[in-house]
């Protein structure tokens, strides 16, 4: 579990990132560290994408119905605009946030706020999602969480999507997305029909 160094005497900020795949509780996490430091009496602020709209604006809504006040932008340029005088700064689904939020995590963490990063790490094909690479390389601290592999009971790696629908950005629930293992997601992805899913790929492929 990761435990908060002791920074009383430090200047600096820095940055965490928690990735793993859907079901991993990467919010739970967030949500953990972002209540430890609010019993440590410093002030915090959660952003997250705009886009996520899928239970509730105003908050954090992890899987497992813990809430903490949010505040949904449009881009990772509003987080600068909108940041206040905090110690503490968490921004939750990462990946949907364009390439500039990793320049705004460092700015951040240069003022001496401790920015807390949560975000899927790969999308449903296993790709690197979004800015999460580089977050991940900028980071002082990075966790990766795991959730159950839902056929075979093995930590897992991986979102595995049901659907055909080519769109990177679904957001999921239980019976379009399933966490699964290396092995059960190969097994999975090689055994749905090879439609042409995205119109990015048709390119690739010619
Ligand atoms: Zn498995």
């Amino acid at each position: 579990m990761f435990i908060e160094f002791n920074s009383a005497n430090r200047k600096a900020g820095w940055i965490e990132v928690i990735c793993g795949s859907m079901f991993s509780g990467k919010t739970e996490e967030l949500i953990r560290r972002m209540r430890r430091a609010q019993i440590a009496n410093q002030r915090v602020e959660i952003f997250k994408p705009g886009l996520d709209k899928r239970y509730a604006i105003n908050e954090i809504v992890s899987h497992n119905q813990n809430t903490i006040p949010s505040m949904p932008v449009h881009d990772s340029q509003e987080v600068l605009q909108r940041v206040g005088s905090v110690q503490v700064v968490g921004i939750d689904e990462a990946q949907f946030f364009d390439d500039g939020i990793v320049t705004v995590a460092e700015e951040l963490a240069n003022r001496g706020i401790r920015v807390i990063v949560a975000g899927l790490d790969m999308d449903f094909r296993g790709n690197p999602f979004g800015p999460m690479p580089q977050l991940l390389a900028v980071a002082e601290f990075v966790t990766k969480v795991h959730a159950i592999c839902q056929v075979c009971g093995s930590l897992a790696n991986y979102s595995y999507r049901h659907s055909n629908d080519g769109s990177t950005v679904l957001l999921g629930e239980k019976d379009v997305y399933e966490p699964r293992c290396r092995t059960c997601f190969l097994e999975g992805e090689q055994a749905k029909p090879h439609l042409p899913v995205m119109p990015a790929r048709e390119e690739e492929d010619q």
